[in-house]
């Protein structure tokens, strides 16, 4: 959850997430790798270097400077006022450089009721609204637990998007509720998307699971089908070796590179990367397991709805991004912000949003009125009649995008494939993509059908 923040006031903020806001998402799954490093200028230097060339040189260095310094401020104070219980080195200096999501987001959950924002669980905002003017001025949705037809609406008197990242529904850890809903809505009310070229990230995972923790594969040897070392694959630099190996046959991995010290270590860092192959009867240290590659579309890849000022805002009046629906090409260029980039630019950019949010509203007198809802094809099909349903556009939808020969193909991405033309019946290839997910009502993964 991109954390928004401002001077709400007891009853003036409503917070509508998707799932139980806390546990959705991709953070509240995962552990997080945190880009916190101290005020100094050598190491600010050396961190803003380490993705610098890999991303193509488009990052900015005003914005990686902002989110840096924000960053510690923002863990420090997690640490402090929230309480945080990060571990400690042999020196008893608190390790602030990842966080357990699940751990994480209930203090965050907590934090954002004390002060005084109402929640709206299980509540999906289908789409924004805006005044007669352009301004975005509030967000209807439907209450999931209430029934299908119990929709809702907020007046607001200014917007943040924080709704995630799209993974297309590949079966990447936490990310089933990313459908991208941030972007369509922010590119309905007129915003732009910026850098979606690089939101083709893959994450491995142990074939048939949804288990995309990736740090532990820097432990690992892969394999092709005959038993022979898959040379040039690894999981941070040699990813697209395994996309290139995995179309033609299985690869294993095994994490035969860790001692007993590590590998005891593993265990208590990332206790939930061990429960899959617990449930398999796999020793990940000593079987060679299969393995797959998910997309995670621009939830480790950085494109997004484009960011026009300090404050995050999009350039519609009143609409504001934050985390994952932002691009975060400022930070990362066109490398991934998996690992460290993201987590800080959630919270970095979620501060920002809510401030500037709030700024916003504070300038604009009285209630937001005569509004109209800016949602269109999905809801209010514009030539009605006989379009392709919601299940076949979303069916369409992963079957063109969560394949690695959709995606790693071409010039630039070591693949040295060719797109391949989608299989008669539409349908994923188990290999490519994670299991088929049954369709859901239109208010989860709203998917606007091809013009
Ligand atoms: C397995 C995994 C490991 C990762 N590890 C790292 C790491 O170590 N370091 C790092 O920097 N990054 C990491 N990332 C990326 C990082 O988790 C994301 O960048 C981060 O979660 C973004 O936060 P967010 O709040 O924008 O989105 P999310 O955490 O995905 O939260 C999105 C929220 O929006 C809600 N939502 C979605 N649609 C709607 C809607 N229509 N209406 C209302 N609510 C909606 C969801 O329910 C959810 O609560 C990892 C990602 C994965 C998948």
């Amino acid at each position: 959850m991109g954390r928004a923040e401002g001077r709400a006031g007891r009853g003036h903020v409503t917070l509508a997430d998707k799932g139980y806001c806390g546990t959705s998402g991709a953070t509240a799954a995962a552990g997080t790798g945190i880009w916190y490093v101290p005020p100094e200028p050598e190491a600010r230097a050396r961190a803003k270097a380490s993705r610098e060339a890999l991303g193509g040189h488009l990052a900015d260095h005003g914005w990686m400077d902002r989110v840096l310094d924000r960053t510690w401020e923002l863990v420090g104070e997690l640490a402090t006022a929230g309480r945080y219980p990060f571990p400690v080195d042999a020196d008893g200096r608190q390790i602030r450089t990842g966080v357990q999501g699940p751990e994480y987001m209930r203090r965050m959950r907590t934090r954002v009721l004390r002060a005084g924002v109402r929640i709206l669980d299980h509540s999906p905002v289908t789409e924004l609204l805006v005044d007669r003017s352009g301004v975005v001025s509030g967000a209807a949705g439907v209450r999931l637990r209430d029934g299908e037809d119990a929709g809702y609406r907020v007046r607001a008197r200014a917007v943040v998007l924080a709704a995630g990242g799209c993974a297309f529904r590949s079966g990447t850890l936490g990310c089933h509720p990313n459908t991208g809903d941030g972007a369509l809505l922010a590119a309905e009310a007129g915003a732009q998307l910026s850098g979606m070229e690089f939101s083709n990230a893959y994450a491995l995972a142990p074939l048939g699971t949804s288990l995309t923790k990736t740090a532990y594969y820097s432990y690992a040897s892969f394999y092709r089908s005959d038993g022979s070392v898959l040379e040039g694959a690894g999981s941070t630099k040699g990813r697209s070796v395994i996309a290139r190996a995995l179309l033609d046959e299985p690869v294993h991995c095994v994490l035969d590179r860790a001692d007993a010290q590590v590998r005891a270590a593993m265990r208590l860092g990332q206790p939930n990367f061990f429960l899959p192959f617990d449930r398999l009867g796999i020793d990940p240290f000593v079987d060679p397991f299969p393995i797959t590659l998910l997309l995670e579309g621009t939830v480790r890849g950085t494109g997004g709805v484009h960011v026009r000022d300090g404050d995050c805002g999009t350039g519609v009046p009143g609409l504001f991004v934050a985390g994952d629906t932002a691009t975060r090409e400022l930070i990362c260029g066109g490398f991934t912000g998996g690992g460290s980039h993201n987590a800080a630019w959630a919270m970095s950019s979620g501060s920002w949003a809510g401030a500037g949010a709030a700024r916003f509203a504070a300038g604009r007198p009285g209630s937001p009125w005569g509004l109209r809802p800016a949602g269109g094809v999905g809801l209010r099909p514009e030539r009605g009649g006989t379009g392709p349903d919601q299940a076949e556009v979303v069916l369409r939808c992963r079957t063109r995008c969560c394949r690695t020969t959709r995606t790693c193909s071409g010039p630039g991405t070591g693949c040295g494939r060719r797109s391949t033309p989608s299989t008669t019946s539409g349908e994923p290839s188990g290999r490519d993509c994670a299991r088929p997910t049954p369709p859901r009502p239109p208010c989860c993964g709203r998917a606007r059908p091809p013009r």
